[in-house]
């Protein structure tokens, strides 16, 4: 499984690389038509990338070949990348996308700083998904000495209790037309999950239906010693 996804990787960023330079005229001039064709087969294919990516991410956990890259690094630099990446998204929902850090919050944390941006990058897309009004916060703060977390707020359709653990699980989704009305394939969170616990951290869920949720991660300031996910994936 990961063999395969990683070779489905290489042919898709062909098709991406090329449909771009159609798009922006490497080629020569195209019409409107031409554009707005080029524009779906962009985003089709960028979602597609993002299911290959989950699939192999999903994969490499489960073979317990996922090796973690730890270095220090700014938290600020995470909440401040997700909030410009995402504020677009937001923006065309007409939902705001605030971000607050605590000011005494610690300038140097040990991590996977890509890994963890991966984390708060799912959290924040999904608040959006499931999001029709309102705002979506995330914080980010340290609770004690030795940890630091982050907390995504939404005020989206909520998710029944009977399902809160079930979308911690490979494919988990709750049921019911207003979630499957989105796209995903319901690895997210389990990846998310997974990435989490193997960084030594824990991810926790309050919500309420028709309120909103808030997912909170909570990770150590120093990172552990052993990091590849066949070495620490008990928790
Ligand atoms: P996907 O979004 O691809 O379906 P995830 O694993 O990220 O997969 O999420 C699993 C499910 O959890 C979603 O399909 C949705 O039903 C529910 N969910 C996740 N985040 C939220 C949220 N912020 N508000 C409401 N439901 C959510």
């Amino acid at each position: 499984m990961a063999k395969v996804s990683h070779e489905l990787r290489t042919p898709l960023g062909a098709i991406l690389g090329f449909a771009e330079m159609i798009q922006v005229g490497v080629y020569g001039e195209i019409s409107e038509q031409q554009h707005e064709a080029t524009g779906k087969i962009i985003e089709s294919t960028t979602y597609l990338s993002s299911m290959v990516n989950e699939l192999l991410d999903q994969a490499q956990l489960e073979a317990r070949q996922l090796i973690l890259v730890v270095d220090e690094f700014d938290p600020r630099d995470v909440t401040n990348t997700v909030q410009s990446r995402m504020q677009i998204l937001a923006k065309h929902k007409g939902i705001s996308l605030i971000t607050q850090v605590t000011p005494s919050l610690t300038s140097c944390v040990y991590g996977d700083e890509k890994r963890i941006q991966q984390i708060l990058i799912n959290l924040v897309s999904n608040a959006i998904k499931f999001t029709e009004t309102g705002t979506v916060k995330v914080h980010c703060y340290q609770p004690d000495a030795f940890h630091w977390a982050f907390q995504v707020s939404d005020t989206g359709i909520g998710i029944p209790t009977e399902a809160q653990r079930r979308i911690f699980e490979p494919f988990g989704q709750v049921d019911g037309s207003e979630t499957r009305e989105q796209m995903g394939t319901g690895l997210g969170l389990s990846i998310v999950q997974q990435l989490t616990s193997l960084m030594g951290g824990q991810i926790t869920l309050k919500s309420q239906v028709d309120r909103g949720s808030t997912f909170t991660v909570t990770l150590p300031i120093q990172a552990k010693q052993s990091l590849r996910s066949d070495v620490q994936n008990d928790d």
